[in-house]
């Protein structure tokens, strides 16, 4: 721990992430498989580490959105099923095929691109049930059928998808039309039931824990793999925890007087003498700037509000109740009890962005 340069850093808990993918895995049909989504570098959390922490768990599937994320794990000794879940430039083909990668097929205009290569990659048909974004469109399921039975005499395809797009939502509505994709999905899988295709995979991280899709042999596991939820309302199965500490160190302290303004545009006016501390972490390190003013840190187990802009390296908080802090001190940004959920909850987005934008400069720890 002593190697660890205190500025800003994360440290992930690698226990706790298998332990979110074993509690996840338990509550699954006893046929249906994890494909663990490792996409943006694990969202944040390092793909390599975690591919590797889960390879020994026995996860043998994985996604990522690119070919070169698909790539660099390969490259890392990772095995099994890599499929790329979005486009990959043509030109790129080759490396697909040299790193045993499985590529989704994004349209039928695509798969003719493929196809005219000549290179006889893996491949699965992404089918767009709803979300419209990529996919053949499974409301017309005889044209499906017709394109997968073509390429698959061409092609080396190996499975069919779709994404739910609101699995993690429990109105009436939201529920419905997750019934109304599953069973348009299903519909294509049965169409071309004779073709025995291998991967059959429609479930998301919420999708895995609120509906079954027997017909189908994989869930495809991020968010809460990182024991995030898919929406804040969510409720998580018993166990599963954020594996993410971010933490930075009090680079300062000082005296502000009444009247007196913190920060750039001095958009924070102190209305009485306060005592404030500078955080060496900013906005260039993956901190949302819309945290100004509005954001919280903990110092001594208590917690400091943001006051004033965050900077592109650094912010100031208010410590005038902090009894005892001194440079030097341990600043927690995220954690379990303030997790990126919570985070993201108060500036009107979503955890995944949080963890996803922490930039390279600020160090992954593994403990
Ligand atoms: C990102 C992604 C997932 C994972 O979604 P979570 O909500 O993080 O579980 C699954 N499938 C596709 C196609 C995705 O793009």
């Amino acid at each position: 721990m002593d190697k660890i340069l205190k500025r800003s850093w994360v440290e992930i808990d690698i226990a706790q992430i298998k332990k979110n993918y074993c509690i996840y895995k338990s509550r699954l049909p006893g046929e249906m498989d994890v494909m663990a989504v490792i996409k943006a570098d694990a969202y944040g959390h390092g793909d390599v580490e975690i591919a590797e922490a889960l390879m020994h768990e026995g996860v043998k599937h994985w996604a990522v959105s690119n070919v070169n994320e698909a790539c660099k794990l390969r490259k890392s000794g990772c095995q099994g099923q890599i499929l790329v879940l979005g486009y990959t430039p043509i030109e790129q083909l080759e490396l697909i095929e040299a790193y045993d990668i499985t590529q989704a097929l994004i349209s039928e205009e695509y798969a003719q691109a493929v196809l005219s290569t000549g290179i006889r990659i893996k491949c699965q048909f992404a089918i767009d049930t709803g979300m419209k974004r990529i996919g053949l469109d499974a409301v017309d399921a005889d044209e499906c059928e017709r394109i997968i039975r073509y390429y698959a005499e061409r092609l080396n395809v190996t499975g069919l998808f779709t994404h739910l797009c609101v699995a993690d939502d429990n109105s009436e509505a939201s529920i419905t039309f997750t019934k109304k994709q599953l069973k348009q999905f299903e519909t294509v899988v049965c169409s071309v039931d004779d073709l025995n295709l291998k991967y059959i995979h429609c479930l998301n991280s919420a999708g895995g824990l609120s509906y079954e899709a027997k017909y189908s042999n994989l869930v495809r596991l991020g968010i809460i793999l990182y024991g995030l939820k898919p929406d804040y309302s969510n409720q998580l199965p018993d166990g599963i925890k954020t594996a993410m500490v971010w933490k930075s160190v009090v680079s300062m302290i000082k005296k502000i007087h009444i009247g007196e303004t913190i920060g750039y545009a001095r958009t924070f006016v102190a209305k009485k003498d306060m005592c404030v501390a500078t955080i060496p972490t900013g906005y260039a390190d993956g901190y949302n700037r819309q945290l100004s003013n509005q954001g919280v840190v903990f110092i001594n187990g208590k917690k400091a509000n943001i006051v004033g802009r965050i900077c592109m390296d650094q912010f100031m908080v208010d410590v005038s109740d902090i009894t005892d802090v001194k440079a030097g001190d341990e600043v927690i940004l995220l954690n379990d009890s303030y997790s990126a959920d919570d985070m993201a909850n108060m500036i009107g987005t979503i955890g995944y962005e949080i963890v996803c934008n922490i930039s390279k400069r600020v160090d992954r720890v593994y403990i």
